[in-house]
């Protein structure tokens, strides 16, 4: 028996498609081994499965993040490492992006390294290697993004829709999520790196710094 890619996913309800869809993205990362710890020994990976137990549900907004993100790691991480201790992100507010971006990137907004910005499109980031200050831009391209999305979002956000809306919203969800792992992720996103890149003010009152990093390197 071939092994699962998408472990853990005792009683997730994912699609099929998504066991044989050839470019469904896995993240291989690296953490501190204790709160006050060096770099852990081992890297660990994240699936799309993980990012669907702690947002709740697989849409059409966490592929596009998780996609998103996947061509900004490949750029920041050629070696295929993501240091979820050296990233910053901005996002918009999306539940779905949002969720995806603090995940994936160790970033949290009450320390200031994710950054909300609404001015945002949901499959748009702005991802930044705190070691190096590489950042790089990616953004949905226009024509991957199914306007029947959008347009059955607005139709329930209206009030004006029948039950039967919720389930084709659903539908539409996942139809586009598939479409995002039929091909690499650089051909889905506009991607460019940002040059003299600084982050923005955190959008989160001053609650303290972050301070679990802070042994990562201790000798
Ligand atoms: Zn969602």
């Amino acid at each position: 028996m071939t092994k699962n890619k998408f472990t853990n996913k005792t009683n997730l309800e994912l699609p099929v498609w998504l066991e044989s869809a050839p470019y469904v993205p896995t993240f291989r990362v690296l953490d501190t081994l204790y709160k006050y710890g060096r770099y852990a020994l081992q890297t660990k990976v994240i699936t799309v499965a993980d990012l669907v137990k702690f947002h709740g549900h697989l849409c059409g907004g966490l592929m596009e993040a998780t996609v998103a993100l996947k061509a900004a790691f490949d750029l920041l991480f050629p070696d295929g490492i993501i240091d979820r201790t050296d990233l910053a992100i901005v996002s918009n507010n999306s539940t779905c992006g949002g969720d995806v971006a603090a995940y994936l990137t160790g970033a949290r907004t009450r320390f200031g390294s994710h950054i909300i910005d609404t001015t945002l499109d949901g499959g748009e980031f702005i991802v930044h290697k705190v070691s190096s200050g590489e950042t790089v831009h990616v953004q949905i391209k226009p024509e991957m993004y199914p306007s029947e999305v959008k347009a059955q979002m607005h139709k329930l956000l209206s009030g004006e829709y029948m039950p039967q809306d919720i389930d084709r919203f659903g539908e539409v969800q996942w139809s586009y999520a598939k479409r995002l792992v039929q091909k690499p992720a650089s051909e889905s996103f506009s991607i460019q790196f940002l040059n003299d890149f600084e982050l923005p003010e955190p959008t989160c009152d001053d609650l303290g710094k972050r301070s679990d990093n802070d042994y990562k390197n201790a000798p």
